[in-house]
């Protein structure tokens, strides 16, 4: 079941049933996106109409960050918790190993991919990587015939938000694969250049601390979030957000 989240509707789901549902779509006929809002996608979301129906026309859509989370208590319609991209991704990239799928990793600086799908091959025994591109790309078509030539079943799309939902949304269908998934800056955590917090600093929810730590410059983006847990407050005081 789908919670409004601020106007962007956000699956109910744990992560172990998100990896599921994601597998379940793997089975069904047809083109599949997946999104992974944080309370950022959600407060570019309010002032970008196109975004938030990109967003909220995905198949699944993964609470990824614990501000999301946060503001969804607030509002009254409690999320059971965060899905990560980046934990999603490793919890399908095991199933994608065991059963043969193929998998086309897109988006990063040059060089990015290729290493992160190097990597990849080591954790994940048996996972085919069928091609990479990096993301500065500046025709779309090219990159739509070298992932639909690679015969892809599934994509990650690293573009930055909201270029890879946007892309997914217009592109995904004419790659021929059976399923897209935005997930941000993953190619760099799975190419080694980018450090994930430790465990005691995901389970307290401060991974966005950590973050913050290893790369101050984010503080401008960073100061801004605080801002869906106002607006979450807001719309609960005001009773715009009352649902399931
Ligand atoms: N990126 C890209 N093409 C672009 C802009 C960004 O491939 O035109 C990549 C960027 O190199 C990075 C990722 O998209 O690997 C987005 O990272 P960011 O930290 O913004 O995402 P987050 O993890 O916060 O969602």
């Amino acid at each position: 079941m789908k919670k409004d989240i601020l106007g962007v509707k956000v699956d109910d789901l744990t992560l172990s049933e998100a990896i599921s549902a994601g597998i379940a779509l793997l089975e069904h006929p047809g083109f599949h996106y997946i999104v992974t809002p944080n309370p950022e996608f959600i407060l570019s979301a309010k002032k970008d109409e196109a975004f938030c129906s990109v967003l909220n026309q995905a198949d699944l859509s993964l609470a990824d960050g614990i501000g999301v989370i946060y503001a969804s208590k607030i509002l009254g319609t409690p999320l059971k918790g965060r899905a990560p991209g980046v934990d999603f991704a490793q919890g399908l990239m095991t199933y994608l190993a065991a059963s043969g799928l193929r998998l086309f990793l897109l988006g990063a600086k040059p060089g990015v991919a290729e290493q992160a799908a190097k990597n990849l091959k080591v954790s994940h025994p048996g996972l085919q990587i069928c091609g990479t591109h990096d993301g500065y790309f500046q025709q779309d078509e090219p990159v739509v015939e070298a992932i639909y030539a690679a015969k892809t079943d599934v994509i990650f799309v690293c573009l930055g938000a909201p270029k890879q939902e946007l892309w997914m949304a217009r592109y995904g269908f004419a790659t021929g694969a059976k399923l897209a998934i935005g997930l941000g800056g993953c190619l760099d955590v799975f190419a080694g250049n980018v450090q994930r917090a430790p465990k005691a600093f995901q389970k307290a929810g401060l991974e966005w601390l950590y973050r913050l730590m290893k790369e101050p410059k984010r503080i401008g983006r960073m100061a801004k979030l605080p801002l869906i847990l106002v607006d979450a407050l807001g719309a609960r005081i005001g009773g715009k957000n009352r649902n399931g």
